[in-house]
């Protein structure tokens, strides 16, 4: 790779023209003198001879030549087209999306890509790096890099305007070459994705096993009371059994849930093909979940169109779906003592299903995060109600899977509404209504 940005490379100065011109003629220009030297002695006046002399050197050297001037200025425009050209080097630099910079041995920047400009901002010509880069560490790199002609990385995470990490690598492109003719590229490799999976995979690990934890505790504390203080009373047993039977309940329900996400991360790039009539899936909901809200003193109302509404998908993780919002509209939207139903569907919009509940709303800061994983709006409240805290990350996942959306709009103090939107599709009636209890 050679250095390119010669943009001097203009037209010659006229006094290095002149110059010029006096070294290629200086053979008639010697002649001249030697003539009008001859020519003192031979009668002319001293002062004829060097005004003549004068006047013909003027002429030589001053004459416009036309052809020659306009030879070297093509010759100067084409090396100055040379000079600006993009150099195969740079031109493969371009086209990489890895955001790079080629600068000098004074970290002057010779070349950047656009993903480059995109991330650091466009460098004025021949600025320096630290124009743009400002990050000590990585400062150091490239001075280190200068010094000693070896390849090297750091780490760098910024958290303006977002959380971003990188890995920036600095090399030499041609350690061979004389020092002032040394280059060296920059490059960013982007670690922010699999920085973000990495910390959710820790956190999901460490939650999970907090949540298993805490019942497992439980369960331990009364083997042991059971094995010594409570080991002849004969009441105290029969709760303890109770106690104990509903903390391995709730193991279940976490592993449950659990393999649930699992699974359906496994599938999650597999759209599912079969058909599903949604009266059919959400009443049979409703009727598996009548019993539980009729304990909580809630009534579920149905809204129903005329026509059979059908839509691409999994029945079992519909129903699902279905069963997660409902059953939470009922233990949450308790309070209201009504939970409205509605199925509407149309061509254009697609089918939208929503949940609504008339209870205690939720805060507006909470709702963006009520689909993360064990996130809650009030943990002892929803262990209360056995709930998982998994609930809403599962319906995520599926409606992922269907390319359906959640939307969730709160009013604290009047209910809240769970809606899933399905994008708009050709339903095909015929085998509308034979999935569901397969
Ligand atoms: P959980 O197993 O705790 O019910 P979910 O993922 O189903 O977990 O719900 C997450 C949280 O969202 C719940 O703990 C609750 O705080 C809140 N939530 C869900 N549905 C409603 C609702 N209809 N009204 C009020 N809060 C709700």
């Amino acid at each position: 790779m050679t250095e390119i940005r010669q943009d001097a490379a203009a037209e010659p100065h006229a006094g290095d023209r002149i110059a010029a011109r006096a070294r290629a003629l200086v053979r008639p220009l010697g002649v001249g003198l030697t003539l009008a030297l001859v020519a003192v002695p031979a009668g002319l006046a001293p002062w004829q001879a060097i005004a003549g002399y004068g006047a013909f050197a003027a002429a030589l050297l001053l004459w416009p030549s036309s052809r020659e001037d306009a030879r070297a200025r093509a010759r100067a425009r084409a090396r100055s087209r040379a000079a600006n050209a993009v150099h195969p080097d740079f031109a493969v630099i371009e086209a990489l999306d890895l955001p790079t910079i080629v600068f000098d041995r004074e970290t002057q920047v010779v070349r950047q890509n656009s993903a480059a400009r995109l991330l650091v901002g466009d460098y004025p010509d021949r600025a320096s790096l630290s124009a743009r880069i400002r990050s000590p560490s990585i400062l150091e790199l490239v001075a280190r890099v200068v010094a000693r002609g070896l390849p090297e990385s750091v780490e760098h995470s910024e958290r303006v305007p977002s959380e971003r990490w990188h890995e920036v690598r600095v090399a030499p492109v041609n350690p061979g070459a004389e020092p002032d003719k040394r280059l060296y590229v920059l490059t960013y490799r982007d670690l922010t994705e699999a920085r973000r999976m990495d910390r959710m995979r820790t956190d999901f690990v460490a939650n999970a096993s907090h949540e298993l934890r805490t019942p497992l505790a439980s369960l331990m504390g009364f083997i042991e009371t059971l094995q010594g203080p409570a080991r002849n009373d004969e009441a105290a047993r029969t709760r303890f059994f109770g106690i104990m039977l509903e903390q391995a309940q709730r193991m279940a329900r976490l592993i449950d849930d659990l393999l649930s996400l699992s699974r359906l991360e496994m599938r999650a790039h597999v759209a599912p093909e079969g058909e599903v009539d949604l009266e059919r899936a959400i009443t049979h909901v409703v009727d598996t979940l009548k019993p539980m809200a009729n304990d909580l003193g809630v009534t579920i109302e149905l809204a129903l169109p005329e026509e059979p509404v059908v839509v691409t998908g999994d029945v079992d993780e519909l129903i699902q779906v279905f069963s997660n919002l409902i059953e939470n509209a009922c233990k949450y939207g308790q309070a209201g003592k009504r939970v409205l139903v509605t199925v509407a569907g149309s061509d254009a919009d697609g089918t939208h299903v929503t949940v609504q509940d008339f209870g205690p709303g939720i805060a507006k800061e909470h709702v963006p995060r009520l689909t993360e994983r064990f996130y809650r709006v009030d943990v002892e409240s929803s262990r209360t109600k056995k709930g998982t805290g998994l609930g809403l990350a599962i319906v995520k996942h599926i409606l992922a899977r269907h390319r359906a959306r959640l939307v969730i709009r709160s009013v604290p103090g009047e209910g809240s509404a769970f809606t899933v939107k399905f994008s708009p599709a050709k339903p095909s009636k015929s085998t509308v209504r034979r999935e569901i209890y397969q």
